[in-house]
């Protein structure tokens, strides 16, 4: 095994305190969808493993100190961060083989979250989980009242592929932080994200048995097991809007608390004043970067009419150069698509959109130059029919759809002609114009001249159907916390 390049991950997941395979023994393979090979096993555990994963945490809840113990969970989080540290290049190595990331652009997959763990054990500590709100009259008598911030109880997990060790991060170290016990149930293409967490919890902490399991698998009705079990107060997941439904319809006989981040189809309003040269390589980068797999990144491009052809020629120029191929090439900015299944999907909404008349500019397919990977051609098509399927459906590929428009009010109209409400963009020479733009667009967030919304102390999420309640930010924390009401005799 050499310092750099492809890892296999460990196959283990962790069940009340143990690093374990599932009995019997089944295992699935993880593939690099760089070179199409098998990098390695998972254990494949079944919804047997699902149910001792959540009797463990029920338990760990019910009869432990963890809930209690601030400043217990402050010291294991803080021990976590450190061990992460440690581990950062083998994690990064291991982010590379499974995801197909390129080396150049995994500080989101690896600096991040391990920066993640390390604010969450800080914002936790001083939290203030009890709040005297002074005296108040109802019906003629005087109470005092307080709030207390209560654990929601047992939180499962439910992460995605695409940026897979940090949704691990970012949907579990908030809920354990609040004093939850956590369930976490990874992406089946990308196993070892999760595995790695969890033998370092188990390895290099003192988390207590029960209070942080992973469970592997295969199979989607693992989590659908865990998204439908009773004894589960609150399920927090990251994917696609499809799944998201049925997690909300399975927690719905126990009214389960549900946070959930889907899908996204975010639209860049370029105003007609703005500076092209500026605003448009960037979005062009924003669509290839990650292979365009990424819920939060424009893939719709709203050019006005009168700077239509220099907006294309602008966008064109950088997807015919943008540095696509081996994973491991620091120069490279796009690697493959995650999956054979995903390039697919991919291909067949470009074609979906060519039958419905979009002009390919450049790419639309598969590039020839590589003989194995799940690569696709940056793509940029034109005069996209806005309401044909590569404009509505959530695409997760390096394609930019152009859709060109005469008037403001029609940008807008267009824009949020969407079942998702994500996020948004808009450049103006003029900030103000811009930003009474963005404060029509019908979505969680929007980036204004490239301005940054994203970050740990702001809240992220969805409207419409990309998601229910916000990450990060103060509303973030609180998502994991019940809050409970108090009445004392004045
Ligand atoms: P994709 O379709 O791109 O694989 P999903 O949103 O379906 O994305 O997957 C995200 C996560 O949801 C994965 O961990 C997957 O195993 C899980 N998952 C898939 N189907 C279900 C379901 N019915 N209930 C709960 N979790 C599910």
């Amino acid at each position: 095994e050499s310092d750099s390049g492809v890892l296999a991950g460990d196959p283990r997941m962790l069940i009340d305190g143990e690093l374990q395979l599932t009995a019997g023994g089944a295992t699935f393979d993880v593939i690099n969808p760089a070179t199409e090979e098998v990098a390695g096993v998972a254990t494949d555990g079944t919804t047997d493993d699902m149910a001792r994963a959540v009797d463990a945490a029920r338990r760990a809840f019910d009869t432990t100190e963890w809930s209690r113990d601030v400043e217990f969970r402050y010291r294991c989080l803080t021990q976590l961060h450190s061990a992460l540290q440690r581990d950062q290049e083998r994690l990064r190595r291991i982010v590379v083989t499974e995801v197909g990331c390129p080396v150049g652009v995994t500080w989101s997959h690896v600096e991040s979250p391990i920066e993640e763990v390390e604010h969450w054990a800080e914002f936790g500590r001083s939290f203030q989980y009890l709040e005297d709100t002074g005296l108040h009259q109802t019906m003629g008598t005087s109470s005092r009242r307080l709030i207390h911030y209560d654990p929601v109880g047992v939180v499962g997990a439910i992460t995605p592929w695409n940026v897979p060790f940090y949704l691990n991060v970012a949907e579990t170290m908030p809920a354990l932080m609040a004093g939850n016990t956590v369930v976490l149930k990874p992406a089946q293409l990308t196993p070892w994200a999760g595995s790695e967490l969890g033998r370092i919890v188990a390895e290099e902490t003192d988390i207590p048995a029960g209070v942080f399991n992973v469970v592997l698998s295969n199979a989607n009705e693992v989590g659908a097991a865990l998204s439908a079990d009773p004894r589960v107060d609150m399920i927090t997941f990251t994917g696609s809007t499809a799944t998201g439904r049925a997690i909300l319809a399975a927690g719905a006989s126990t009214v389960k608390r549900t946070l959930l981040e889907l899908g996204g189809k975010s639209a860049h309003v370029v105003l007609d004043d703005a500076d092209l040269t500026k605003a448009l390589p960037m979005a062009a980068t924003m669509a290839c970067i990650m292979s365009g797999q990424s819920c939060v990144l424009p893939s719709r491009i709203l050019l006005p009419r009168s700077r239509y052809d220099e907006g294309l020629a602008i966008l064109q120029a950088t997807m015919e150069a943008f540095p696509i191929g081996d994973p491991w090439d620091p120069a490279v900015l796009q690697g493959p698509q995650i999956s054979a299944g995903q390039r697919e999907k991919v291909l067949g909404l470009i074609a979906d959109g060519v039958a419905s008349g979009a002009r390919v500019l450049t790419g639309g397919g598969v590039p020839p130059q590589f003989e194995r990977g799940y690569y696709v051609q940056p793509t940029l098509l034109a005069d996209v029919d806005p309401d044909s399927r590569v404009a509505q459906e959530e695409i997760f590929g390096p394609v930019l759809s152009v859709i060109p428009y005469e008037t403001e009010d029609e940008a807008v109209a267009i824009a949020n002609n969407s079942i998702y409400g994500l996020s948004g963009e808009v450049s103006s020479a003029d900030e103000e114009r811009a930003l009474a733009v963005a404060m029509r667009l019908r979505t969680g967030s929007a980036t204004i001249n490239g301005g940054m919304y994203f970050g740990l102390t702001s809240p992220f999420g969805g409207t419409k159907q990309s998601g229910l309640g916000r990450r990060n930010g103060a509303h973030g924390f609180q998502e994991y916390l019940e809050i409970k009401t108090l009445g004392l005799p004045a």
